[in-house]
């Protein structure tokens, strides 16, 4: 960023006009009793609604979520608390000579893996007693598994609690990476000042806008054959994302198994994606009655990118605008 454009402003208050007179919803840290600033965090304004927030484990970026996002599900990536627990496992377990740690570790991940994919209170027990009986011989393991993740944030990633939040299958920051790596190709490794990156920054969110609001336009458009002529599906074309659509094929697929029974359905799609369950497709199909749109959430009925979107109930998953400014 030129001199001429920024005048008399260092490059950090330069790129706070940018945010401010952008929109832009931002936060930012400053070292106490000095003017250091130590973390800045900022989202694009049409990220206000976001319902679901996936990030690692760095408390400053969950605070930041928290002031910026107070009504967002806050949900933690379960691989990076994975390799979390790796890494604490390599360093505070001592193997005898000979013995083969990663092969060890690979034991232990698969109850771990058990624990975290937990969908009730009783698998949870069960999983955490067998987890803990069979690392009691490593107690500093243990006393950092439980009081330094499940004690403080295990309702953030153990499905037995994310199954009781709207996270629209967000669980993993996999996207975020993916963004990650698309950012780095637009700043071109450059060296360039922290306002310059901000105007790429920009760019491309801009860009990833403009795709999403391709796919809800295909959504909209695009004349499906799944859809056509069968009653269950009479009131979709036009109205519901063709993600939802493919979700709830996959939950008609157990309607056979689980028929009306909610204990065997388990309603998980429902109370995570807002989306009609086995269970109570179940009844929708034997009264051949078509899925009714009261009974799909605003998430998959916002077929389009607003600012002043305001709908009520108006949500969003984490939109990959946001996920990329996670550098
Ligand atoms: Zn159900």
């Amino acid at each position: 960023m030129g001199k001429a454009v920024r005048g008399p402003r260092t490059e950090l208050q330069h790129l706070m006009k940018c945010l401010t007179e952008g929109k832009y919803l931002h936060s930012h840290r400053v070292i106490p009793d000095t003017d250091t600033l130590s973390d800045i965090f900022w989202a694009r304004p049409d990220s206000d609604a976001v319902k679901v927030v996936v990030t690692d484990r760095d408390q400053a970026l969950m605070n930041a979520v928290d002031t910026i996002f107070p009504k967002a599900n806050a949900i933690l990536c379960r691989y990076h608390i994975l390799m979390n627990v790796k890494t604490n496992f390599v360093r505070k377990t001592n193997l005898g000579k000979g013995v083969k740690k990663l092969e060890v570790w690979n034991n232990v991940k698969v109850l771990w893996e058990n624990l975290v994919n937990s969908e009730t209170d009783e698998e949870y027990d069960a999983n955490f007693f067998t987890f803990f009986d069979c690392c009691k011989i490593w107690p500093e393991f243990v006393h950092y598994v439980k009081h330094m993740v499940l004690g403080p944030v295990k309702e953030k990633f153990v499905q037995v609690w994310t199954n009781r939040v709207m996270h629209f299958r967000n669980t993993m920051t996999n996207r975020v990476e993916s963004n990650h790596a698309r950012l780095k190709k637009y700043l071109n490794n450059s060296l360039g000042d922290i306002c310059k990156n901000w105007v790429k920054t920009d760019d491309m969110l801009t860009n990833i806008v403009t795709e999403i609001q391709k796919e809800f336009q295909q959504s909209i458009i695009r004349r499906d054959k799944r859809l056509s002529g069968v009653v269950l599906w009479s009131q979709f074309q036009g109205n519901v994302s063709m993600k939802a659509l493919e979700e709830l094929e996959f939950e008609l697929r157990r309607v056979d198994a689980v028929g009306t029974d909610h204990t065997k359905c388990g309603c998980v799609t429902m109370s995570t994606m807002g989306l009609p369950c086995a269970c109570s497709l179940a009844k929708t199909v034997k009264e051949k009655k078509p899925i009714s749109l009261n009974d799909i959430h605003s998430h998959w009925k916002r077929l389009k990118i607003d600012a002043e979107f305001k709908e009520e109930n108006a949500d969003l998953s984490l939109l990959p605008e946001w996920e990329a400014l996670h550098v």
